[in-house]
């Protein structure tokens, strides 16, 4: 990991190394941290934070479901957030703001505990390989699902859900392909283990659900819109597993993923097994936001450090 000068904790900028936590912090025991991934690219005018408010409001609709008052506005964050970025003189960086239960109580109802906030910022290349982006990746059908309706909400991005995303990933990882797509408790297709998943059949977009156990991505927004402007028709819809084997074409995106095309799904060959031109054009409307920083739509936050 590429270490930053400087973390936002608390209200004040401390060097990276002293930015800890005590060990009976009631996050670390119980999952009860609510965070956000957020980048800042390099736009060809100047460097910019996609969607930092979009994020912001996220986590707060997260604290909110489990009942954790943040001590600050959206506005304040987005704030801090720009001031760590510039105190740590990135061009381009991950930006992982968090909130969690910190120490002070032991016992699983969380009273006590006190809520700590941090926002962190370093260097992170592209998530799952640059070249993916043009060539797609492979990917299985998890043998987890995601977590049923009103067991732990999906909805939330709650650290705790990420246990579930870990044994999603690492059984894709250690069986060769990039990625595991989670069925919901009904069988039905819902997401990766850190991207939402799109899939194309007769020149119709369908995505799941918001409430089909899924994060209700940032990007997921961005791309329907995008869709839509591109005149395609997007659907939310019940995706079953075998319409994933038969799509013309699979994209999945996210923060990291970006629109990263899929090349197959338990080795069924997607389409022609390269990436299809709707994902293509989807890709290259995204690509024009965050490389050619090109926006109408006010998704980038320019710094003000040019
Ligand atoms: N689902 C999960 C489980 C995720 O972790 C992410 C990444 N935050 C996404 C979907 C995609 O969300 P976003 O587009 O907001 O990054």
């Amino acid at each position: 990991m590429n270490k930053s000068a400087q973390i936002w904790m608390n209200g004040r900028l401390i060097p990276w190394d002293e930015a800890k936590v005590h060990v009976l912090a009631h996050a670390i025991h119980y999952g009860s941290s609510m965070f956000e991934g957020i980048r800042c690219y390099e736009t060809e005018n100047g460097s910019a934070v996609l969607f930092l408010k979009e994020h912001m409001r996220r986590l707060f609709d997260s604290a909110k479901i489990y009942r954790i008052n943040i001590p600050y506005t959206i506005d304040e964050l987005c704030q801090a957030t720009i001031g760590v970025i510039v105190a740590n003189k990135q061009r381009s960086c991950y930006i992982r703001p968090i909130v969690f239960r910190g120490a002070g109580a032991l016992g699983v109802n969380p009273k006590s505990a006190a809520i700590d906030l941090a926002i962190a910022t370093w260097e992170w290349g592209s998530y799952l390989g640059e070249a993916v982006l043009e060539t797609g990746v492979d990917v299985r059908i998890a043998t987890w699902n995601r977590p049923a309706p009103n067991t732990t909400p999906a909805g939330a991005k709650a650290g705790g859900n990420y246990l579930n995303s870990q044994l999603i990933k690492m059984e894709a990882l250690m069986d060769g392909y990039a990625e595991g797509i989670a069925l919901d408790a009904f069988g039905y297709v819902s997401e990766g283990s850190g991207e939402n998943i799109f899939v194309v059949r007769d020149g119709v977009i369908h995505t799941p659900f918001a409430a089909q156990s899924i994060l209700p991505g940032i990007t997921r927004n961005a791309v329907m819109q995008l869709a839509k402007s591109l005149g395609f028709e997007v659907k939310e819809a019940f995706i079953s597993r075998e319409s994933l084997y038969i799509a013309d074409e699979i994209f999945m995106t996210g923060t990291a993923a970006e629109i990263t095309p899929v090349r197959s799904v338990d080795k069924y060959q997607i389409g022609t097994g390269k990436p299809g031109e709707m994902t293509k054009a989807l890709q290259s409307a995204y690509f024009d936001v965050i490389h050619k920083g090109i926006d109408n739509r006010g998704w980038l936050t320019f710094l003000d450090n040019e």
